[in-house]
Protein backbone atom coordinates (compact mmCIF):
# COMPACT_ATOMS: atom_id res chain seq x y z
CA UNK A 1 0.00 0.00 0.00
CA UNK A 2 0.93 3.62 -0.11
CA UNK A 3 -0.30 6.57 0.59
CA UNK A 4 -3.78 7.91 1.07
CA UNK A 5 -6.36 9.80 -1.06
CA UNK A 6 -8.47 12.68 -0.14
CA UNK A 7 -10.56 15.23 -2.04
CA UNK A 8 -14.23 16.05 -1.95
CA UNK A 9 -17.20 15.56 -4.03
CA UNK A 10 -20.91 17.03 -4.19
CA UNK A 11 -24.53 16.27 -4.27
CA UNK A 12 -27.85 15.67 -2.46
CA UNK A 13 -28.83 12.83 -0.98
CA UNK A 14 -32.53 11.05 -2.00
CA UNK A 15 -34.65 8.42 -1.03
CA UNK A 16 -36.09 5.94 -3.09
CA UNK A 17 -36.50 1.91 -2.54
CA UNK A 18 -36.44 -0.42 -4.92
CA UNK A 19 -39.45 -2.84 -5.58
CA UNK A 20 -39.01 -6.42 -4.85
CA UNK A 21 -39.04 -9.01 -7.36
CA UNK A 22 -37.71 -11.96 -6.50
CA UNK A 23 -40.21 -14.85 -5.53
CA UNK A 24 -40.79 -15.47 -1.95
CA UNK A 25 -42.68 -18.83 -1.00
CA UNK A 26 -44.79 -18.42 2.27
CA UNK A 27 -42.81 -21.14 4.94
CA UNK A 28 -40.34 -22.63 4.47
CA UNK A 29 -39.37 -26.11 4.27
CA UNK A 30 -36.55 -26.96 6.87
CA UNK A 31 -34.66 -28.93 4.08
CA UNK A 32 -34.30 -25.95 2.01
CA UNK A 33 -30.92 -24.62 1.72
CA UNK A 34 -30.56 -21.09 3.54
CA UNK A 35 -29.65 -19.10 0.17
CA UNK A 36 -29.87 -15.52 0.51
CA UNK A 37 -30.73 -13.47 -2.63
CA UNK A 38 -28.80 -10.09 -3.40
CA UNK A 39 -30.22 -7.60 -5.45
CA UNK A 40 -27.61 -4.09 -6.31
CA UNK A 41 -29.06 -1.32 -8.28
CA UNK A 42 -27.12 1.48 -9.00
CA UNK A 43 -28.91 4.70 -8.69
CA UNK A 44 -28.15 8.24 -10.35
CA UNK A 45 -30.62 10.35 -9.27
CA UNK A 46 -30.92 12.45 -7.35
CA UNK A 47 -27.09 11.62 -7.04
CA UNK A 48 -25.16 8.25 -6.80
CA UNK A 49 -25.90 5.54 -4.63
CA UNK A 50 -26.50 1.67 -3.99
CA UNK A 51 -29.64 0.08 -3.55
CA UNK A 52 -29.66 -2.98 -1.53
CA UNK A 53 -32.31 -5.94 -1.38
CA UNK A 54 -31.43 -8.85 0.11
CA UNK A 55 -34.15 -11.80 0.08
CA UNK A 56 -34.13 -14.54 2.79
CA UNK A 57 -34.81 -18.04 1.13
CA UNK A 58 -34.56 -21.28 3.32
CA UNK A 59 -33.15 -20.89 6.79
CA UNK A 60 -31.49 -17.91 6.26
CA UNK A 61 -29.87 -16.24 9.15
CA UNK A 62 -31.03 -13.19 10.84
CA UNK A 63 -28.57 -11.39 12.49
CA UNK A 64 -26.53 -9.26 9.71
CA UNK A 65 -23.54 -6.89 9.91
CA UNK A 66 -21.03 -4.64 8.07
CA UNK A 67 -17.50 -5.49 8.47
CA UNK A 68 -16.85 -1.88 7.81
CA UNK A 69 -19.87 0.05 9.59
CA UNK A 70 -20.56 3.54 9.97
CA UNK A 71 -22.21 5.10 6.65
CA UNK A 72 -25.57 2.67 7.10
CA UNK A 73 -27.66 4.03 9.62
CA UNK A 74 -30.67 1.92 9.08
CA UNK A 75 -32.08 -0.91 7.62
CA UNK A 76 -36.03 -1.72 6.83
CA UNK A 77 -37.39 -5.14 7.56
CA UNK A 78 -40.18 -6.42 5.29
CA UNK A 79 -42.17 -9.19 7.31
CA UNK A 80 -44.68 -11.81 6.03
CA UNK A 81 -47.23 -10.21 7.66
CA UNK A 82 -46.46 -7.95 4.94
CA UNK A 83 -45.90 -4.98 7.78
CA UNK A 84 -42.19 -2.62 7.45
CA UNK A 85 -40.24 -2.09 10.17
CA UNK A 86 -37.01 0.27 10.62
CA UNK A 87 -34.41 -1.26 12.31
CA UNK A 88 -31.39 1.03 13.89
CA UNK A 89 -27.39 -0.47 12.53
CA UNK A 90 -26.19 -0.68 16.25
CA UNK A 91 -21.75 -1.28 15.98
CA UNK A 92 -22.58 -2.52 12.59
CA UNK A 93 -25.05 -4.96 13.52
CA UNK A 94 -28.73 -5.50 12.82
CA UNK A 95 -30.77 -8.65 13.84
CA UNK A 96 -34.09 -8.85 11.72
CA UNK A 97 -37.46 -10.26 13.29
CA UNK A 98 -38.11 -13.44 12.47
CA UNK A 99 -40.63 -13.82 9.97
CA UNK A 100 -38.09 -11.06 7.72
CA UNK A 101 -38.77 -12.20 4.41
CA UNK A 102 -36.40 -9.38 3.01
CA UNK A 103 -34.38 -6.01 3.72
CA UNK A 104 -33.71 -2.73 1.94
CA UNK A 105 -31.39 -0.18 2.38
CA UNK A 106 -29.57 2.72 0.62
CA UNK A 107 -25.80 2.80 0.40
CA UNK A 108 -25.88 7.04 -0.05
CA UNK A 109 -22.37 6.76 -1.93
CA UNK A 110 -22.47 10.37 -3.14
CA UNK A 111 -23.16 11.83 0.46
CA UNK A 112 -20.86 9.74 2.01
CA UNK A 113 -17.93 10.98 -0.52
CA UNK A 114 -19.44 14.17 0.44
CA UNK A 115 -19.22 14.00 4.18
CA UNK A 116 -15.89 11.46 4.32
CA UNK A 117 -14.20 12.69 1.29
CA UNK A 118 -12.74 10.43 -1.27
CA UNK A 119 -12.59 7.50 0.33
CA UNK A 120 -10.51 3.87 -0.70
CA UNK A 121 -13.22 1.66 1.13
CA UNK A 122 -16.64 3.61 1.89
CA UNK A 123 -16.35 5.48 -1.82
CA UNK A 124 -14.19 7.40 -4.49
CA UNK A 125 -14.71 7.86 -8.36
CA UNK A 126 -15.31 10.01 -10.91
CA UNK A 127 -18.43 11.23 -13.11
CA UNK A 128 -20.72 8.88 -13.48
CA UNK A 129 -18.41 5.52 -12.22
CA UNK A 130 -17.92 4.82 -8.44
CA UNK A 131 -15.52 2.44 -6.27
CA UNK A 132 -16.83 0.83 -3.24
CA UNK A 133 -15.63 -1.75 -1.06
CA UNK A 134 -17.85 -4.33 -0.09
CA UNK A 135 -17.03 -4.19 3.69
CA UNK A 136 -18.22 -0.44 3.46
CA UNK A 137 -21.58 -1.31 1.74
CA UNK A 138 -22.57 -4.80 1.48
CA UNK A 139 -23.93 -6.07 5.00
CA UNK A 140 -23.35 -9.44 5.35
CA UNK A 141 -24.23 -12.44 7.60
CA UNK A 142 -22.74 -12.69 11.08
CA UNK A 143 -22.34 -16.28 11.12
CA UNK A 144 -22.45 -17.86 7.14
CA UNK A 145 -24.04 -21.16 8.07
CA UNK A 146 -22.61 -24.25 6.35
CA UNK A 147 -23.17 -24.88 2.64
CA UNK A 148 -25.00 -21.51 2.36
CA UNK A 149 -25.98 -19.98 -1.17
CA UNK A 150 -26.10 -16.50 -2.40
CA UNK A 151 -26.95 -15.24 -5.66
CA UNK A 152 -26.41 -11.61 -6.68
CA UNK A 153 -27.45 -9.67 -9.41
CA UNK A 154 -26.81 -5.51 -10.01
CA UNK A 155 -29.06 -3.52 -12.21
CA UNK A 156 -28.41 0.03 -13.18
CA UNK A 157 -24.86 -0.15 -14.59
CA UNK A 158 -22.06 -3.05 -15.66
CA UNK A 159 -20.41 -3.72 -12.41
CA UNK A 160 -17.06 -4.74 -12.23
CA UNK A 161 -17.62 -7.09 -8.55
CA UNK A 162 -14.87 -9.47 -7.95
CA UNK A 163 -16.29 -12.74 -9.19
CA UNK A 164 -17.65 -14.04 -12.74
CA UNK A 165 -21.11 -13.05 -13.16
CA UNK A 166 -22.80 -16.77 -14.41
CA UNK A 167 -26.19 -16.84 -17.56
CA UNK A 168 -28.43 -13.82 -17.28
CA UNK A 169 -25.64 -11.84 -15.65
CA UNK A 170 -26.31 -13.20 -11.97
CA UNK A 171 -23.23 -14.29 -9.45
CA UNK A 172 -23.98 -17.76 -8.00
CA UNK A 173 -21.50 -17.49 -4.54
CA UNK A 174 -20.97 -19.19 -1.52
CA UNK A 175 -21.71 -17.46 1.94
CA UNK A 176 -18.44 -17.30 2.61
CA UNK A 177 -17.63 -15.28 -0.14
CA UNK A 178 -19.62 -12.40 1.35
CA UNK A 179 -16.97 -12.68 4.57
CA UNK A 180 -14.60 -10.14 2.42
CA UNK A 181 -16.58 -9.34 -0.91
CA UNK A 182 -13.68 -7.64 -2.30
CA UNK A 183 -13.47 -4.33 -3.74
CA UNK A 184 -16.25 -3.38 -5.97
CA UNK A 185 -16.83 -0.73 -9.13
CA UNK A 186 -19.75 0.33 -11.04
CA UNK A 187 -20.04 2.22 -14.36
CA UNK A 188 -16.81 2.98 -15.95
CA UNK A 189 -15.24 1.57 -18.75
CA UNK A 190 -13.48 -1.84 -19.41
CA UNK A 191 -10.34 -2.76 -21.25
CA UNK A 192 -8.75 -7.01 -20.47
CA UNK A 193 -5.54 -7.83 -20.18
CA UNK A 194 -4.55 -11.47 -21.36
CA UNK A 195 -1.86 -13.80 -20.51
CA UNK A 196 -1.03 -16.85 -21.54
CA UNK A 197 -2.19 -18.66 -18.07
CA UNK A 198 -4.39 -15.69 -16.74
CA UNK A 199 -7.13 -12.84 -17.62
CA UNK A 200 -7.33 -9.16 -15.69
CA UNK A 201 -10.83 -7.87 -16.45
CA UNK A 202 -10.35 -4.20 -15.35
CA UNK A 203 -12.65 -1.28 -15.10
CA UNK A 204 -11.48 2.80 -15.65
CA UNK A 205 -13.65 4.52 -13.12
CA UNK A 206 -12.98 7.55 -14.52
CA UNK A 207 -11.25 10.64 -16.50
CA UNK A 208 -7.32 10.88 -17.24
CA UNK A 209 -6.55 13.65 -19.35
CA UNK A 210 -3.25 12.01 -20.57
CA UNK A 211 -3.95 8.06 -20.18
CA UNK A 212 -5.78 6.02 -22.69
CA UNK A 213 -7.38 2.93 -21.24
CA UNK A 214 -5.19 1.15 -23.94
CA UNK A 215 -2.20 2.31 -21.73
CA UNK A 216 -3.79 1.37 -18.44
CA UNK A 217 -4.26 -2.13 -19.51
CA UNK A 218 -0.66 -2.29 -21.09
CA UNK A 219 0.85 -1.23 -17.79
CA UNK A 220 -1.02 -3.36 -15.95
CA UNK A 221 0.14 -6.43 -18.20
CA UNK A 222 3.32 -5.52 -17.52
CA UNK A 223 3.31 -6.06 -14.46
CA UNK A 224 1.45 -9.15 -14.14
CA UNK A 225 3.85 -10.59 -16.41
CA UNK A 226 6.80 -9.84 -14.47
CA UNK A 227 4.77 -11.69 -10.84
CA UNK A 228 5.51 -14.14 -13.44
CA UNK A 229 8.87 -14.08 -12.97
CA UNK A 230 8.33 -15.41 -9.37
CA UNK A 231 5.91 -17.81 -10.17
CA UNK A 232 5.67 -20.21 -12.84
CA UNK A 233 1.88 -19.12 -13.61
CA UNK A 234 0.10 -16.32 -13.06
CA UNK A 235 -1.41 -17.20 -9.37
CA UNK A 236 -5.44 -17.12 -10.13
CA UNK A 237 -6.70 -17.76 -13.78
CA UNK A 238 -8.95 -14.35 -13.79
CA UNK A 239 -8.20 -11.46 -11.05
CA UNK A 240 -9.89 -7.78 -11.55
CA UNK A 241 -8.25 -4.12 -11.00
CA UNK A 242 -10.09 -0.83 -10.40
CA UNK A 243 -8.07 2.38 -11.77
CA UNK A 244 -9.69 5.31 -10.06
CA UNK A 245 -8.29 8.55 -11.71
CA UNK A 246 -7.12 10.55 -8.48
CA UNK A 247 -7.61 14.22 -8.35
CA UNK A 248 -4.38 16.61 -7.97
CA UNK A 249 -1.95 13.89 -8.58
CA UNK A 250 0.47 14.30 -11.60
CA UNK A 251 2.16 10.95 -10.66
CA UNK A 252 1.63 7.49 -11.86
CA UNK A 253 0.05 5.03 -8.69
CA UNK A 254 -1.00 7.35 -5.19
CA UNK A 255 -2.78 3.61 -3.48
CA UNK A 256 -3.18 0.18 -4.10
CA UNK A 257 -4.18 -2.45 -2.09
CA UNK A 258 -5.73 -6.15 -2.63
CA UNK A 259 -8.52 -7.37 -0.89
CA UNK A 260 -8.60 -11.03 0.10
CA UNK A 261 -12.20 -11.71 -1.61
CA UNK A 262 -12.54 -14.81 -3.46
CA UNK A 263 -10.59 -14.45 -6.25
CA UNK A 264 -8.89 -11.67 -4.72
CA UNK A 265 -9.83 -8.01 -6.08
CA UNK A 266 -7.07 -5.41 -6.70
CA UNK A 267 -7.79 -1.69 -6.54
CA UNK A 268 -5.60 1.61 -7.46
CA UNK A 269 -5.73 5.00 -7.59
CA UNK A 270 -3.81 6.82 -10.45
CA UNK A 271 -2.80 10.55 -10.64
CA UNK A 272 -5.64 11.76 -13.29
CA UNK A 273 -3.14 13.71 -14.94
CA UNK A 274 -0.62 10.64 -15.32
CA UNK A 275 1.00 9.80 -18.44
CA UNK A 276 1.68 6.61 -20.15
CA UNK A 277 5.83 6.83 -19.66
CA UNK A 278 5.28 7.58 -15.78
CA UNK A 279 4.26 3.53 -15.23
CA UNK A 280 7.99 2.68 -16.06
CA UNK A 281 9.11 3.33 -12.62
CA UNK A 282 5.68 2.74 -10.69
CA UNK A 283 6.36 -0.15 -8.41
CA UNK A 284 2.89 -0.07 -7.06
CA UNK A 285 0.65 -2.63 -9.76
CA UNK A 286 3.43 -4.87 -9.53
CA UNK A 287 3.23 -4.41 -5.90
CA UNK A 288 -0.23 -5.12 -4.98
CA UNK A 289 0.00 -8.48 -7.61
CA UNK A 290 2.88 -9.95 -6.06
CA UNK A 291 0.77 -10.27 -3.06
CA UNK A 292 -1.21 -12.95 -4.85
CA UNK A 293 2.58 -14.69 -5.55
CA UNK A 294 2.36 -15.42 -1.14
CA UNK A 295 0.08 -17.52 0.30
CA UNK A 296 -2.74 -15.30 2.58
CA UNK A 297 -1.63 -15.97 5.73
CA UNK A 298 -4.16 -16.75 8.77
CA UNK A 299 -3.73 -15.33 10.76
CA UNK A 300 -2.29 -12.42 9.26
CA UNK A 301 1.55 -11.82 9.50
CA UNK A 302 2.11 -8.32 7.74
CA UNK A 303 6.09 -7.84 8.34
CA UNK A 304 6.25 -11.27 6.46
CA UNK A 305 3.42 -10.43 3.38
CA UNK A 306 4.70 -6.99 3.13
CA UNK A 307 8.34 -8.57 2.90
CA UNK A 308 7.52 -10.94 0.59
CA UNK A 309 5.90 -8.25 -1.92
CA UNK A 310 8.33 -5.76 -1.25
CA UNK A 311 11.21 -7.68 -1.58
CA UNK A 312 10.30 -9.74 -4.79
CA UNK A 313 8.92 -5.59 -6.32
CA UNK A 314 12.85 -5.15 -6.96
CA UNK A 315 13.37 -8.67 -7.54
CA UNK A 316 10.67 -8.85 -10.33
CA UNK A 317 11.93 -5.78 -12.08
CA UNK A 318 14.82 -6.90 -12.82
CA UNK A 319 14.21 -10.17 -13.86
CA UNK A 320 12.27 -8.55 -16.18
CA UNK A 321 14.42 -6.27 -17.58
CA UNK A 322 12.26 -2.87 -16.01
CA UNK A 323 15.53 -1.82 -14.45
CA UNK A 324 18.93 -3.42 -13.93
CA UNK A 325 20.41 -5.62 -11.23
CA UNK A 326 22.19 -2.70 -9.68
CA UNK A 327 19.14 -0.45 -9.50
CA UNK A 328 17.43 -3.09 -7.85
CA UNK A 329 20.11 -3.61 -5.18
CA UNK A 330 19.85 -0.06 -5.21
CA UNK A 331 16.10 0.38 -4.63
CA UNK A 332 16.31 -2.47 -1.86
CA UNK A 333 19.49 -0.89 0.45
CA UNK A 334 17.09 2.47 -0.42
CA UNK A 335 14.46 0.53 0.93
CA UNK A 336 16.70 -0.82 4.00
CA UNK A 337 18.07 2.42 4.64
CA UNK A 338 14.31 4.42 4.96
CA UNK A 339 13.36 1.26 7.01
CA UNK A 340 16.09 1.70 9.48
CA UNK A 341 15.51 5.56 10.07
CA UNK A 342 14.29 6.38 12.91
CA UNK A 343 14.11 2.50 14.28
CA UNK A 344 17.25 3.27 17.01
CA UNK A 345 18.19 0.14 18.68
CA UNK A 346 14.59 -1.66 18.51
CA UNK A 347 15.13 -5.76 17.37
CA UNK A 348 13.41 -6.70 14.43
CA UNK A 349 11.05 -8.19 17.18
CA UNK A 350 9.97 -4.87 18.64
CA UNK A 351 9.60 -3.38 14.89
CA UNK A 352 7.42 -5.11 13.69
CA UNK A 353 4.84 -5.86 16.69
CA UNK A 354 4.71 -2.01 17.14
CA UNK A 355 4.12 -0.64 13.88
CA UNK A 356 1.23 -2.05 11.98
CA UNK A 357 2.55 -1.08 8.14
CA UNK A 358 5.72 1.12 8.98
CA UNK A 359 8.56 1.43 6.77
CA UNK A 360 10.24 -0.67 9.34
CA UNK A 361 7.44 -3.23 8.77
CA UNK A 362 7.87 -3.20 5.05
CA UNK A 363 11.59 -3.55 4.82
CA UNK A 364 12.76 -5.35 7.88
CA UNK A 365 10.27 -8.16 5.95
CA UNK A 366 12.22 -7.16 2.87
CA UNK A 367 15.91 -8.02 4.68
CA UNK A 368 14.41 -11.19 5.78
CA UNK A 369 13.03 -12.44 2.77
CA UNK A 370 16.01 -11.83 0.72
CA UNK A 371 17.91 -13.56 3.65
CA UNK A 372 15.92 -16.69 3.61
CA UNK A 373 16.21 -16.50 -0.50
CA UNK A 374 19.75 -16.07 -0.07
CA UNK A 375 20.30 -19.18 2.47
CA UNK A 376 17.97 -21.29 0.36
CA UNK A 377 20.00 -20.93 -2.91
CA UNK A 378 23.65 -21.59 -0.36
CA UNK A 379 22.05 -24.55 0.84
CA UNK A 380 20.82 -26.26 -2.39
CA UNK A 381 23.74 -25.07 -4.32
CA UNK A 382 22.08 -22.30 -6.13
CA UNK A 383 19.19 -24.92 -7.45
CA UNK A 384 16.44 -23.31 -5.30
CA UNK A 385 15.13 -20.54 -3.37
CA UNK A 386 12.16 -18.22 -2.08
CA UNK A 387 10.78 -18.95 -5.08
CA UNK A 388 10.13 -22.64 -4.82
CA UNK A 389 8.52 -22.06 -1.30
CA UNK A 390 5.78 -20.24 -2.73
CA UNK A 391 5.19 -22.62 -5.50
CA UNK A 392 5.24 -25.33 -2.79
CA UNK A 393 2.75 -23.42 -0.74
CA UNK A 394 0.52 -22.51 -3.95
CA UNK A 395 0.21 -26.47 -4.18
CA UNK A 396 -1.36 -26.74 -0.65
CA UNK A 397 -3.97 -24.53 -1.27
CA UNK A 398 -3.97 -20.30 -1.28
CA UNK A 399 -3.74 -19.95 2.32
CA UNK A 400 -1.31 -20.40 5.10
CA UNK A 401 -0.06 -20.49 8.39
CA UNK A 402 3.09 -19.30 9.80
CA UNK A 403 4.21 -22.30 11.00
CA UNK A 404 3.51 -23.72 7.65
CA UNK A 405 5.38 -21.26 5.65
CA UNK A 406 8.44 -22.41 7.82
CA UNK A 407 7.82 -25.89 7.20
CA UNK A 408 7.69 -25.35 3.93
CA UNK A 409 11.39 -23.08 3.60
CA UNK A 410 12.78 -26.12 5.21
CA UNK A 411 11.80 -28.89 3.22
CA UNK A 412 12.97 -26.78 0.08
CA UNK A 413 16.00 -26.32 1.85
CA UNK A 414 16.15 -30.00 3.01
CA UNK A 415 17.14 -29.75 6.61
CA UNK A 416 15.98 -26.81 8.97
CA UNK A 417 16.39 -23.26 8.22
CA UNK A 418 13.92 -21.05 9.09
CA UNK A 419 12.76 -21.10 12.77
CA UNK A 420 16.80 -19.97 13.66
CA UNK A 421 17.37 -17.64 10.77
CA UNK A 422 14.12 -16.06 12.03
CA UNK A 423 15.26 -15.79 15.58
CA UNK A 424 18.55 -14.07 14.31
CA UNK A 425 15.99 -11.55 12.85
CA UNK A 426 13.32 -10.92 15.71
CA UNK A 427 16.11 -10.78 18.75
CA UNK A 428 18.37 -8.32 17.34
CA UNK A 429 18.09 -4.49 16.44
CA UNK A 430 16.78 -4.28 13.20
CA UNK A 431 19.06 -4.95 9.81
CA UNK A 432 21.62 -5.55 11.90
CA UNK A 433 21.95 -8.40 9.53
CA UNK A 434 22.17 -6.15 6.71
CA UNK A 435 25.85 -5.74 6.57
CA UNK A 436 27.08 -9.07 6.74
CA UNK A 437 24.53 -9.90 4.30
CA UNK A 438 25.42 -8.13 1.73
CA UNK A 439 29.08 -8.25 2.00
CA UNK A 440 28.65 -12.09 1.23
CA UNK A 441 26.63 -10.87 -2.09
CA UNK A 442 29.34 -8.37 -2.87
CA UNK A 443 26.51 -5.57 -2.72
CA UNK A 444 28.91 -2.30 -1.30
CA UNK A 445 27.57 0.84 -0.98
CA UNK A 446 29.92 4.35 -1.86
CA UNK A 447 29.88 8.03 -2.56
CA UNK A 448 28.87 7.02 -6.25
CA UNK A 449 25.84 4.70 -5.36
CA UNK A 450 25.94 0.80 -5.26
CA UNK A 451 28.72 -1.07 -6.78
CA UNK A 452 28.31 -4.97 -7.31
CA UNK A 453 32.27 -6.71 -6.44
CA UNK A 454 32.72 -9.99 -6.37
CA UNK A 455 31.74 -11.56 -3.03
CA UNK A 456 32.00 -15.29 -1.49
CA UNK A 457 28.05 -15.53 -2.74
CA UNK A 458 27.88 -13.40 -6.02
CA UNK A 459 26.76 -16.15 -8.11
CA UNK A 460 24.07 -15.91 -6.05
CA UNK A 461 23.43 -12.59 -6.16
CA UNK A 462 23.25 -12.76 -10.07
CA UNK A 463 20.80 -15.59 -9.93
CA UNK A 464 18.38 -13.58 -7.30
CA UNK A 465 17.91 -10.23 -9.97
CA UNK A 466 19.24 -12.46 -13.08
CA UNK A 467 17.22 -11.86 -16.56
CA UNK A 468 14.71 -14.81 -17.22
CA UNK A 469 11.71 -15.23 -18.94
CA UNK A 470 8.29 -16.15 -17.45
CA UNK A 471 7.79 -19.02 -15.85
CA UNK A 472 11.24 -19.96 -16.04
CA UNK A 473 13.67 -21.89 -13.40
CA UNK A 474 16.94 -19.23 -12.69
ZN1 LIG B 1 1.64 -4.54 0.24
Amino acid sequence: MFARVRAAAVLLLGVTLLSCHAPVRRGRPAEDAATLRYHLTYVREPEHAVDVEVVRVGRAPREFLFSQPGAVASVSAFLEDGTVRTLAVEEGRVLLPRDTRFLRYRYALDAVIRKRGLDFFQGSGDGDARHVAGRAYLIRPRVVPPGMRVELSVAGTDALLPWQPGENGVYRLRGEDLVDSGFHGFGGRRCQVRLPDAVLDVAILGRFTHLSDAAVCTWLGKAAEEVRTVRRAFPHPRITVRVIPAPGHPGPSVFGMVRWSSPPSISISVGQDARAEDFERDWVALHEMLHLAHPVFVPRVPWLSEGLATYYTEVARARSGRQSPRRAWEELLGGFARGRDGNDTRTMHEAVSQDGFSLAVYWTGALFALHLDVELRRLTGNTRGLDDVLERLAARGGSSTFGAFGVAVDAVAGQPLFNALLERHLSQPAFVEQAGLLEALGVQEGPNGVSLVPGRDSLLRDSVVGRRSHGETP
